[in-house]
């Protein structure tokens, strides 16, 4: 029997941690900060992959390759995202080993195979993405250009957490060119709304969509779109964000294309990422203490079929065995994802506590008695509920609970999120909302940094977002009294 894990009320972290790597979902690796991605884990990020790609594809975006490497020199070309990122940077220096004269079982950098320019690892591409759009675009008739490159990326953190933060990570990055301001920044909010449409119907994970205060925009844009997320222990989590570049990196790169009256202009940019990080915000967004919670849309298998085998009585195992088979393909033709169990050395009980730590969301078992009354056994994974199901219609029955379930786990969640938003309007409301209670602190700021870093010292808050849809609504900043016109969302972030 796989081991228990430790329950979220004593140690949500501890618990994260086992329950991604007994739910075979990914494990560290000989390398600091980088891990492995199972083939489970693997799977599912898979299914958000695929679904994201369709929704850029149905958005008008297409998909293509940049290098991993980005030479020093176009790396610096736009000052702030290069500052921005400078502490994170892996860099190649050397392109060759040589044997230890010293010691010929080791390899050292062969220190005559120097590069005369250094290479930085990707920590994100709009460097070499712009150097190279710069050959692409020369009048109005080349934009919008609309890309989306799948890749994976290095940023050399410092206190990393499986899939929530790791030094290499997997993601989209989507870099488009555009014409004018508006268009790039209807760009933006194209695919800020992408973003929080595939969290809330997808991965049934309820989101705010804002924007980021100065201190938190992405190094080199104007303005970055964020969708805010909670997570079971109170924290939240920036689960995508998409900028609206201005034409910051169209001047450092000198791209500028010949308008339809004959002038010159600057080239207007976004981008946007969505990463592995989705896996954690998944995972802690509704799993349990039995184990992953998958919303149906998301799980490789929706559904487990378990006939209970048994290993000396084969001629009753190939009828049970053929019933599963039937009504696999009779849910086939709804679509459902269906696995069959066929082992017949576990004990029933040990199987269906793996399958509750994998996150089937659905197990359906065919005993030799409710066969003969036309009925199996149906266990929903969100809820535990088991019920007796007829075999008429279970392709209907079942397909209309992967619905509700998917519908449940949202609102699970959203009336969770919902609760967990305060509103306070003085520095010990504040303190005592953050510290006691978690979750996103609505409250007035002075806008300015100086406070936002005041507030983040003393409470280890920060503002996650400004939500698009705050009201204009007099105060005073909670911390310096200074007049406001709008609440802001803090909360303790990952
Ligand atoms: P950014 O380019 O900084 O806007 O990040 C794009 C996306 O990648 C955001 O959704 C981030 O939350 C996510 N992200 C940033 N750093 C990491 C990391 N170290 N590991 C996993 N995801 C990350």
């Amino acid at each position: 029997m796989s081991k228990k894990l430790p329950k979220r009320s004593e140690d949500f972290s501890l618990w994260y941690n086992e329950l991604v790597k007994n739910a075979g979902l990914a494990e560290n690796s000989g390398v600091r900060g980088c891990m492995v991605i199972k083939p489970y884990g693997f799977a599912i990020w898979e299914l958000m992959k695929d679904q994201l790609d369709k929704m850029f594809k149905e958005t008008g975006h297409q998909n293509a390759y940049f290098p991993i490497f980005v030479p020093k020199s176009l790396f610096e070309a736009e000052e702030k995202n290069a500052e921005g990122f400078a502490k994170e940077c892996a860099v190649v220096t050397h392109y060759r080993l040589k044997n230890d004269p010293n010691d010929a079982s080791k390899l050292i950098v062969d220190p005559d195979a120097k590069l005369e320019e250094e290479l930085i690892v990707r920590p994100t591409s709009e460097a070499i993405i712009w150097n190279t759009y710069k050959g692409w675009i020369q009048s109005y008739r080349d934009l919008p250009i609309l890309i989306n490159q799948w890749a994976n990326v290095v940023r050399w953190e410092m206190r990393t957490r499986l899939f929530l933060r790791t030094a290499e990570f997997l993601w989209q990055e989507g870099h488009t060119a555009h014409a004018t301001k508006d268009e790039a920044i209807a760009e933006a909010k194209l695919m800020h709304n992408v973003y929080a449409k595939f969290a809330e119907e997808w991965m049934a994970m309820p989101v705010v969509k804002g924007y980021k205060s100065d201190s938190e925009r992405f190094a080199g844009a104007d303005d970055t779109f964020t969708i805010e997320a909670l997570m079971q222990d109170g924290k939240a989590l920036q689960a995508g964000t998409s900028h609206f570049l201005g034409q910051n990196f169209a001047k450092a790169f000198d791209v500028k294309y010949e308008t339809s009256e004959g002038g010159k202009e600057y080239v207007w940019a976004t981008s946007w990422g969505v990463s592995t990080r989705l896996m954690g915000a998944l995972i802690m967004s509704h799993s349990d203490d039995e184990g992953l919670v998958l919303p149906p849309k998301l799980a490789p298998y929706q559904v487990v079929i378990v006939p209970f085998l048994n290993k000396k009585k084969q001629e009753q195992n190939e009828v049970l065995l053929a019933k599963a088979n039937e009504i696999k393909d009779e849910l086939a033709q709804f679509g459902i994802r269906v696995q069959i169990d066929t082992d017949e050395t576990k004990r029933p009980g040990f199987k269906f506590a793996e399958y509750e730590l994998k996150g089937y969301p659905v197990r359906l078992v065919v005993g030799p008695r409710d066969l003969e009354n036309n009925q199996v056994e149906i266990a929903r994974r969100d809820t535990k509920e088991k019920s007796l199901q007829s075999l008429d219609g279970i392709g209907q029955y079942v397909n209309d609970l992967l619905v509700e379930m998917q519908e449940n786990i949202f609102s699970k969640a959203l009336n969770y999120r919902n609760n967990h938003i305060t509103e306070v309007n003085t520095f010990d409301e504040f303190k005592d909302a953050i510290e006691n209670k978690g979750g996103f602190v609505s409250a007035h700021w002075d806008g300015t940094e100086a406070t936002e870093d005041e507030i983040k010292n003393l409470t280890k808050a920060t503002i996650r977002c400004i939500p698009l849809d705050a009201k204009e609504e007099a105060g005073t900043c909670i911390l310096t009294g200074a007049p406001s016109n709008k609440r802001v969302l803090f909360a303790k972030a990952y």
